[in-house]
């Protein structure tokens, strides 16, 4: 399998790598720095250079545990070296969202006990859905400024792999346990401080403060026990 550089270092921008297998216009590297598509993140974009030109990166994701990478044209071949480029500005943008979602749900989950059942981040809006039966209109602004106080703390994100067993022993680690995988037998768990500790495999800041603000910026019913939270980031 290859190496996932964006697991140890979700701001690495670019990287040097050896095509490993090429099929049509999906190519797999022996290490690569691009996020596949998962757990509610859009993959990355970017590029790949190489001596035959440049080909452009518009998808990856994880198939059969092979992160694949979806270029515009063919050519590219087992051996080539290549250099990748993410595409940072959108990268960046979904990492300040999926690290305002983590500080959502654990505002929300403090305020009302609702455990988070999925999300789905973007680059201009996030939302985050919650077993909750009902959202109280009069919360969701305390829950707006609890979550700008836990920005503007600029609390520290702290990004740990540990056995399952040990992270079974988190109890907002242990509650998800349903969303993690038999397989899985080492567990990432991104904690923010007080606010919020997960297990999860996205890219994240390495600070709360990157987030700068947020704004909810609407509630829906997605039937019964589900309710659903948009947010966006403000400049
Ligand atoms: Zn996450």
């Amino acid at each position: 399998m290859e190496e996932p550089l964006y697991l140890n270092d979700c701001y690495l921008k670019e990287f040097e790598a050896t095509v490993k297998e090429v099929n049509g216009r999906f190519v797999v590297l022996d290490q690569t720095a691009f996020y596949p598509e998962g757990g509610g993140q859009p993959s990355d974009q970017g590029l790949l250079k190489s001596a035959k030109g440049n080909f452009i990166v518009k998808f990856v994701k994880k198939i059969s545990g092979a992160i694949q990478h979806e270029v515009d044209n063919e050519g590219l071949e087992a051996g080539d070296k290549i250099k990748g480029e993410v595409d940072w500005y959108r990268r960046y943008r979904l990492m300040r969202y999926h690290t305002a979602a983590h500080v959502v749900s654990g505002v929300v989950n403090s305020m009302t006990g609702a455990l988070i059942t999925g999300n789905q981040l973007g680059e201009d809006k996030s939302r985050v859905d919650f077993d909750l039966e009902n959202f109280n209109p009069d919360i969701l602004k305390e829950v707006e400024n609890k979550s700008n106080d836990a920005i503007k703390k600029a609390i520290p994100v702290l990004i740990e792999n540990m056995p399952r067993e040990k992270a079974m022993e988190i109890p907002s680690v242990f509650k998800l346990k349903m969303m993690l995988p038999e397989s899985l037998q080492t567990i990432r768990v991104v904690s923010i401080g007080d606010v919020d500790r997960q297990a999860c495999g996205g890219t994240h800041l390495k600070n709360t403060s990157e987030i700068k603000r947020l704004t909810i910026t609407k509630t829906e019913n997605k039937g019964k026990n589900n309710r659903r939270l948009y947010f966006v980031l403000n400049e």
